[in-house]
């Protein structure tokens, strides 16, 4: 929308991708409002002057009306759930409005969950709850704030109709933004049909949008796979970096741009537990806080697989090899990138060699403590004694003194977070929301974690762990 009210769309993905997604219209919301939108992000995509309280705007950003210039459409994938193979998955409750090119001529996919349903909708009924929604935009924002590539969280539209989830909710819908919302499963969907063509220009298509460097290439689908790989392993490194548990990372949650995708049973670890789990159907803890790094690589494989054909046509076994040897690499690349985020959040400006030594040590005794994980580096970095453990020795000789000293303290403040979406602020801001109408709360929490690094005065109670004795944190997905 621009300042008539539209957006100006250049709409890639329909014009280049035909046979790859189902031209689709959203559902008719009964009384679409807008609950809160992003105005920082608007203004990014050249949105500044809409008028987000306009029924015209609730009713786009809904889905009930689709806007001049977009070819709204529900994308085909598959994707590995909890290791079972589903050849069919899909848009089965969003839409992809259009593109548009943002102020720094990035494409962005306008894009709404919980618009209704499309062809690929199995069961659902195509919608989602308010509560759900809100907790994507906190939690997207707060990661967002944080560094760490995700998609965005443009609007959550009320719809003014009631759902069935657990009884009766209000529903809603969230309009995200993103570099771009291609999936492994996407490959997937069309590599387990066969449908080597089309395999082919999503490959072509997603080089030319996410790495256009890499078209000149002698192997451009092999340096595709390497690229993805780096993109995420750098992001996993970063979610353990804050203690982030996605609870879902299924291969049609893991994006080809290397954003963070799709927020509903996730969850920000308060005590330092490697197994933590959050997500009531992960019973093998699959996901686990510290089985993050090892699906990455498993969900890796599984797109190195779709590509096999284009990486050496005709040639199955050089395939084979040229894509294990970039798999092989993966656990190596996500400890660099791991080790970088550690180092920063323990204030170490440079490498030393026995710095996993005591970082392993550290974490060791914030396991075996059940020390809060976010509240422990803000403690360090405030240069608050924790007493005596056996590793602060050797952790303040690595500091140095004087000017690496200083210097160590700033990259500290810039890696360690004062406010997370912390579980138990999360539910009472979406109680609030969906029980009380009242936004207010939502609205204080995702400013706190949107200024993760900027203390505010009174706000203790939302820099620490739900309080003794709180029931455990339970998420739930298909929200
Ligand atoms: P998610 O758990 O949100 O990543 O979704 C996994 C798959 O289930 C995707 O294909 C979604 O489109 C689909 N899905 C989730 N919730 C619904 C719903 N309420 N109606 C239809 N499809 C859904
Ligand atoms: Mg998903």
């Amino acid at each position: 929308m621009d300042s008539d009210g539209h957006f100006k769309f250049d709409n890639s993905y329909a014009r280049e991708l035909e046979g790859l997604y189902v031209p689709w219209k959203g559902a008719i919301a009964p009384a679409p409002a807008v609950l809160w939108h992003n105005a920082e992000l608007a203004a990014e995509l050249s949105l500044g002057a809409v008028d987000f309280g306009s029924f015209e705007a609730a009713s786009i950003l809904s889905g009930s009306r689709s806007p001049d210039g977009a070819s709204p459409l529900a994308q085909a994938y598959a994707g590995h759930q909890f290791g079972g193979f589903s050849p069919q998955l899909g848009d089965g409750r969003a839409l992809l409005v259009g593109e548009i090119l943002d102020r720094n001529g990035q494409r962005r996919d306008i894009h709404l969950k919980g618009s209704g349903r499309t062809p690929f909708s199995r069961g659902g009924d195509g919608k989602a709850a308010l509560g759900p929604v809100l907790r994507e935009v906190l939690i997207a924002e707060a990661m967002h704030a944080l560094s760490i590539p995700t998609t965005r969280a443009l609007a959550a539209v009320a719809t003014g109709e009631d759902i069935a989830r657990d009884g009766i909710q209000p529903g809603a819908v969230l309009a995200r933004v993103a570099a771009s919302h291609i999936r492994v499963g996407t490959f997937q969907f069309f590599a387990a049909r066969g449908e080597h063509e089309k395999l082919r220009k999503l490959a072509d298509y997603a080089i030319a949008r996410h790495m256009p460097e890499l078209t000149a290439r002698d192997n451009p689908y092999l340096a595709l796979l390497t690229a993805v790989i780096d993109r995420q392993a750098a992001l996993i490194a970063k979610w353990m970096g804050v203690g982030f548990v996605h609870g879902v990372m299924n291969t049609d949650n893991m994006t080809i741009s290397g954003e963070t995708i799709d927020y509903g049973p996730c969850a920000f670890i308060d005590a330092y537990d490697p197994g933590a789990v959050f997500s009531s159907i992960d019973h093998g803890g699959r996901y686990a806080f510290n089985n993050q790094p090892a699906i990455l690589q498993w969900n890796l494989a599984r797109f190195a697989e779709t590509l096999l054909d284009l990486i050496a046509p005709g040639d199955h076994d050089a395939a084979v090899r040229l894509a294990t040897e970039e798999i092989n690499l993966v656990p190596e690349k996500f400890h660099a990138c791991w080790l970088a985020e550690m180092r920063g959040k323990f204030g170490l400006v440079t490498a030393a060699d026995d710095d996993e030594t005591l970082i392993a040590g550290i974490l060791g005794w914030l396991a075996a403590g059940r020390v809060d994980y976010t509240g422990f580096f803000r403690t360090l970095t405030d240069a608050v004694s924790v007493g005596e453990p056996p590793w602060f020795e050797h952790w303040q000789a690595r500091l140095g003194e004087g000017a690496d000293r200083t210097a160590a303290a700033r990259l500290m403040q810039q890696r360690n977070p004062i406010y997370i979406p912390r579980n138990h602020k999360v539910e009472e801001a979406l109680r609030a929301a969906v029980q009380q109408n009242d936004l207010a709360p939502f609205r204080q929490l995702l400013d706190l974690v949107t200024h993760p690094y900027e203390q505010v005065p009174g706000m203790e109670e939302f820099e620490g762990p739900a309080p003794e004795g709180s029931a455990p944190c339970v998420t739930y997905c298909g929200t």
